[in-house]
């Protein structure tokens, strides 16, 4: 028997989150663009001012008392990340700046050590440029190719190409997990179970995901898995990369410098163990402190909770932006397979001037490419807007978004 989680108290939520009492122009602030950056909570802002107000120090050097109580907090934030992702242990985690730096340094530790001339790093036309330049770079100096996994029409990972694409020569495929436009749940599981079977090792982009689905990276079976701290609640400057801790070990560093070494003279340095081989210099402390608090705060109101509320957040939305004519929206996977994303245009008015025009409305959505300039082209279009869900957000502000969309329509006369 499938147990329904509890349903989210949504006020109670939006209460921990102080920028929610501020108004814009008069109204209040609806904010739907959390695939951008999430917001706050109390407790994550506290646990960040409490850090400089009682016990600022650098980590893993000082012999005092405050210094000790830093590099515990910062060790217990790995610990909760890696509950929070599953992985087998807190060796797995490495502290990056966001799923932008996780990235990279995957490609150039991994990637530069393991890929040649004739091999295949294998993309899909859904990911973020985080997902493609990085790869791009490293195939320039490696001599390995890029080859890409298209879309089908409604928007989903088209599986049947990954098979024919996923040759002996794919040594790495990195996917993201949830489209940050389409909102699409890519079959991770069964992707990593294919992969492997040709001796590929697989990147999952967390981005989109870690922030709003119950995340096991060992049933997943991924090699790495890249998240932002931001999108889930923490502080900007947050993230971490989980590695398989074989993998880890056998990668060189990503940058040099302090922290990251065991011995150095002018010939040689040996380097530390995992995962400080991958942490140089000093590390943002009260950033990745903080993401353990809201590691804590996600955990406490349940994943499984937070997703059933974005289900139904993103079906109310879908439905009711139906009532909007003229309204295209990319990507038609269902609710159980997509998170709370929603990319769209109305006629042809251009997402930018739509947003300005929510604005003044006190609605925050995105307008742009999203980082993802491939997907824009397969889809035939150079922009749109987009509204992203998150835990804190409610019915009542999607009718507001559908009303004020009906609006634009009308004040642009399309
Ligand atoms: N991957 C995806 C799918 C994203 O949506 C984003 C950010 O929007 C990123 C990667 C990059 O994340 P960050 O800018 O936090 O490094």
């Amino acid at each position: 028997m499938i147990t329904k989680p509890t349903e989210l108290d949504v006020e109670a939520v939006r209460e921990q989150f102080p920028i929610f009492r501020r108004t814009i122009r008069g109204k209040q602030l609806i904010y739907l663009d959390s695939a951008a950056t999430s917001q706050k909570p109390q407790s994550v802002i506290d646990a960040e001012r409490e850090f400089y107000e009682r016990y600022n120090a650098n980590v893993h050097r000082g012999a005092y008392r405050i210094a000790e109580e830093a590099t515990a907090a910062y060790e217990a934030a790995r610990e909760k990340i890696a509950r929070f992702l599953n992985a087998p242990s807190k060796e797995c985690i490495v502290f990056t700046r966001g799923t932008t730096e996780a990235i990279n340094l995957v490609a150039y530790s991994w990637g530069w050590a393991n890929l040649k001339e004739g091999d295949e790093i294998l993309l899909t036309e859904m990911e973020h440029h985080s997902n493609i330049v990085p790869w791009q770079l490293i195939a320039q100096r490696t001599g390995a190719k890029i080859k890409v996994v298209p879309i089908t029409d409604d928007g989903l990972l088209d599986m049947d190409a990954f098979e024919r694409l996923l040759t002996e020569q794919v040594k790495i495929v990195a996917v993201t997990h949830v489209s940050n436009v389409l909102g699409t749940i890519n079959p991770v599981r069964e992707i990593c179970q294919k992969a492997h079977e040709v001796g590929a090792v697989v990147l999952v982009d967390g981005a989109q995901a870690a922030p709003h689905l119950p995340v096991d990276v060992q049933a997943i079976g991924c090699d790495f898995y890249a998240l932002s701290g931001h999108k889930m609640c923490g502080p900007t400057g947050s993230g971490a990369l989980y590695g398989r801790k074989e993998l880890l070990e056998a990668m060189p560093p990503f940058m040099g410098g302090g922290e990251m070494i065991r011995t150095v003279t002018f010939e040689r340095t040996t380097f530390n163990e995992v995962p400080y081989k991958f942490e140089a210099g000093t590390p943002p402390i009260a950033q990745a402190i903080a993401l353990g608090v809201a590691v804590d705060f996600l955990t406490s109101i349940g994943m499984e909770q937070i997703r059933a509320h974005e289900v139904e957040l993103t079906s109310y939305a879908l439905e009711r932006l139906q009532e909007v004519s003229g309204i295209t929206i990319y990507g038609s996977a269902p609710p159980e397979q997509r998170g709370g994303v929603i990319a769209f245009n109305l006629n042809d008015i251009h997402p930018h001037d739509l947003a300005t025009f929510l604005d003044a409305h006190g609605i925050c959505i995105r307008a742009g490419h999203h980082c993802a300039q491939p997907l824009m082209r397969r889809l035939n279009v150079a922009a749109t807007a987009r509204a992203s869900f998150y835990l804190y957000n409610t019915p009542d502000e999607i009718d507001a978004l559908v009303e004020a969309l009906k609006e634009a329509a009308k004040f642009f006369g399309r």
